[in-house]
């Protein structure tokens, strides 16, 4: 009987390539078929292939405004109306880039600039928009850029970033994304004109002003100085969005001043029925001209977008409700060492208080959890048994330990 079993058992073979049971580790039998071990890993490399290309070709098929927006939606909370523009803007932008319509017609390429407050998702919206439509990224900071020749870094160096975001991919590079922080600080300080050279304001908006418009510029690959022995790669800008943000604390009073009319005259006392929050919607080419940004600049920035400041529910919804929102964040850490961690209403409610008296948007959010549970994070690891960290308004305001209940064992 046995034997019989045996010589079966060497007599089946996998039908897909046909080896006999006894050259295979196992095979898995179906209908009137088997299958061994090594075509299942073959298929599975297939397979994997194959839904790689698939969900790529979602990602390079164009999404529509009202698609970036909801994905937006995902990860920044509030702000309806600049992702409304950014997304409007985007698809504009990679529309351009994808269409083979030939013909008289230049459509040309419109860099945002997004104006709010510190810490109301400006870096985040962007950096979003780079995920959403998987082309690389990079962030610079304006103050840190200075013209050419001079000490500090040359604006070519936000290409060298991108690049390196790009995997050292040329094509992907100059399809990419760059986030140009704090541009308010590279403004005239008197709006006028200067007539000597200023190395950290006009100069530098010049230098950038020619990668805005679209250049063809000369990188050291790794980086670093210009050094003869090094290849220079060249990238086009021509098709980098560039999206540039600042808090332009200060434009109010222009913006104001020009709605309320000349100072000068009957109209002085003339009072103005808008919010102090709204008054940046009205922001005005010329507004940005009396900041302090050459006219050229600005051009280059046709598209803007005002951000408003974030209120008492916004920072409650960042906490809790965004894909990667931070008490979720938290949350992991803890559940990583089976912990559960939980937050009573009242210490989110605490910690959104806190971070609103710091007035630094959402920004002081993440320091001020970190502050409050320094403590628990550092002792949790080596402590056994527990099974919930519970966080109260107490324990943000610096006056009691978390507390914290352990597992109960079965006697
Ligand atoms: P900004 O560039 O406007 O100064 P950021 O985008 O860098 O501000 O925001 C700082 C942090 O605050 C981000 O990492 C993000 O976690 C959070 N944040 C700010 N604004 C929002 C928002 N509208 N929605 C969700 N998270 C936000």
């Amino acid at each position: 009987m046995d034997k019989n079993i045996d010589q079966i058992k060497s007599n089946l073979s996998c039908s897909f390539c046909g080896s006999s049971e006894k050259d295979v580790n196992f095979l898995i039998e179906g209908d009137e078929a088997y299958i061994c071990d090594i075509c299942i890993d073959k298929a599975n490399e297939i397979v994997v292939e194959k839904l790689d290309a698939l969900s790529n070709k979602d990602k390079h098929d164009l999404h529509t405004p009202e698609q970036i927006k909801l994905m937006l939606d995902k990860y920044v909370i509030d702000q309806d109306h600049a992702k409304k523009v950014l997304s409007v803007a985007v698809y504009n932008h990679y529309k351009r880039l994808n269409s083979n319509f030939k013909d008289d017609i230049d459509i040309e390429k419109s860099n945002i600039l997004l104006l709010g407050p510190t810490g109301t998702g400006k870096t985040l919206l962007a950096r979003t928009l780079s995920r959403i439509l998987d082309v690389p990224f990079a962030i610079a900071d304006a103050t840190a850029l200075t013209e050419a020749g001079y000490v500090g870094e040359d604006v070519e160096s936000i290409l060298v970033r991108l690049f390196q975001s790009a995997n050292y991919d040329i094509d992907k590079a100059e399809r990419g994304i760059i986030y140009i922080d704090e541009i308010d600080k590279i403004c005239r300080k008197d709006g006028n004109p200067s007539i000597t050279r200023d190395v950290s304001g006009e100069g530098v908006q010049q230098a950038l002003l020619k990668m805005l418009e679209g250049t063809k510029a000369n990188i050291p690959p790794k980086g670093g100085r210009k050094h003869p022995e090094q290849d220079l790669v060249t990238i086009d800008t021509t098709n980098i969005l560039f999206i540039c943000g600042g808090a332009f604390q200060g434009i109010n009073k222009i913006i104001k001043r020009r709605l309320k009319g000349n100072d000068i005259g009957f109209d002085r006392k003339k009072t103005l029925d808008i919010d102090e929050e709204k008054l940046i919607y009205k922001s005005e080419p010329e507004d940005l001209m009396k900041f302090g940004f050459i006219p050229e600049f600005i051009g280059r920035l046709a598209i803007t977008a005002p951000l408003n400041k974030l209120n008492k529910d916004a920072l409650y919804k960042i906490l809790t409700e965004p894909q990667n929102a931070l008490i979720k964040q938290y949350k992991k850490l803890f559940k990583i060492e089976g912990i559960n961690l939980e937050f009573t209403d009242c210490a989110i409610n605490e910690i959104v208080a806190q971070a609103m008296a710091r007035g630094t948007g959402a920004r002081g959010l993440r320091a001020i959890i970190e502050t409050s549970m320094m403590e628990i994070m550092y002792n949790v690891p080596s402590m056994k048994d527990v099974d919930t960290c519970s966080i109260s308004a107490d324990v943000i305001k610096g006056k009691k330990q978390p507390s914290i209940t352990y597992i109960k064992k079965s006697a």
